[in-house]
């Protein structure tokens, strides 16, 4: 059991939201019971999780994409009243993390997909340091599209959409996770041999094919299915709370 104040606390000081210039208010969202002794983690806070977190009996749950964006008029109705009442008839927290949740260092979606991939970050680069920059984990310096391709597959049971460059071997790859495809060029500047990201434009097909970088697009909701549960356990352990992780499929 612990107190929603010092869940929020612990958040807050792990994941440093007040470093990022973000798109939604990160921290708590949605106000639940004050005594949490089970959390459910996820991606997105929609009605899916919302329901499975009802199921569980949670007090709270921790996501990455939450209810509320820059752009939203404000007003509960509709889906996001349904969801936001489910939150409040069983007195559910919702703690969301978007960008710091990306990027901690070594619970963020961009290091715990890196790590589960066989890469080693060895910078970051691109708005608020977003993107990662790195190398083969397993030192060999061949690693080739379909080697990554492959690995891909394997970690998150889909084909990416890949456009595969000059062919060259992938000594420096660069990777951000959701829809990060207009990192691509500082990707690019930064000297990757290749770009992995949940989503493709139009553009960077061409930038593949015209620079001989190599793109990879492995879905965003895929590539940011692991932050949110690493976080979650990390507070399980240090608070006493019980953790499910709970995912619900995403063709994204
Ligand atoms: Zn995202």
């Amino acid at each position: 059991m612990a107190h929603r104040q010092a869940i929020l606390a612990h958040l807050d000081a792990l994941l440093n939201p007040q470093l990022f210039n973000d798109y939604g208010p990160n921290g708590l969202q949605v106000q639940g019971a004050e005594q949490v002794g089970l959390l459910v983690s996820g991606v997105t806070a929609s009605r899916a999780l919302i329901e499975a977190a009802v199921g569980h009996g949670a007090q709270a749950i921790l996501v990455h994409h939450g209810l509320f964006w820059r752009g939203h008029d404000g007003r509960l109705t509709g889906w996001l009243a349904e969801r936001v009442r489910l939150l409040m008839r069983h007195d559910i927290n919702l703690f969301a993390y978007h960008l710091p949740l990306d990027a901690h260092a070594t619970l963020g979606n961009n290091a715990q997909l890196g790590a589960r991939l066989g890469l080693r970050g060895e910078s970051t680069f691109a708005d608020q340091g977003l993107a990662c920059l790195g190398v083969n984990a397993k030192g060999d310096t061949r690693l080739s599209v379909q080697d990554l391709t492959d690995r891909i597959h394997t970690l998150l049971h889909r084909e990416p959409t890949v456009v595969p460059g000059d062919g060259r071997p992938l000594r420096r790859i660069a990777w951000c996770t959701g829809g990060a495809q207009g990192f691509f060029e500082a990707a690019i500047q930064q000297g990757a041999d290749a770009y992995l990201t949940g989503e493709i434009s139009e553009p960077q097909a061409h930038l593949a094919r015209e620079t001989g970088v190599a793109f990879f697009a492995c879905g965003h909701h895929a590539t940011e299915r692991f932050g949110a549960p690493a976080v979650a356990d990390h507070l399980a352990q240090h608070l006493g709370l019980q953790h499910h992780a709970v995912h619900i499929d995403n063709p994204a």
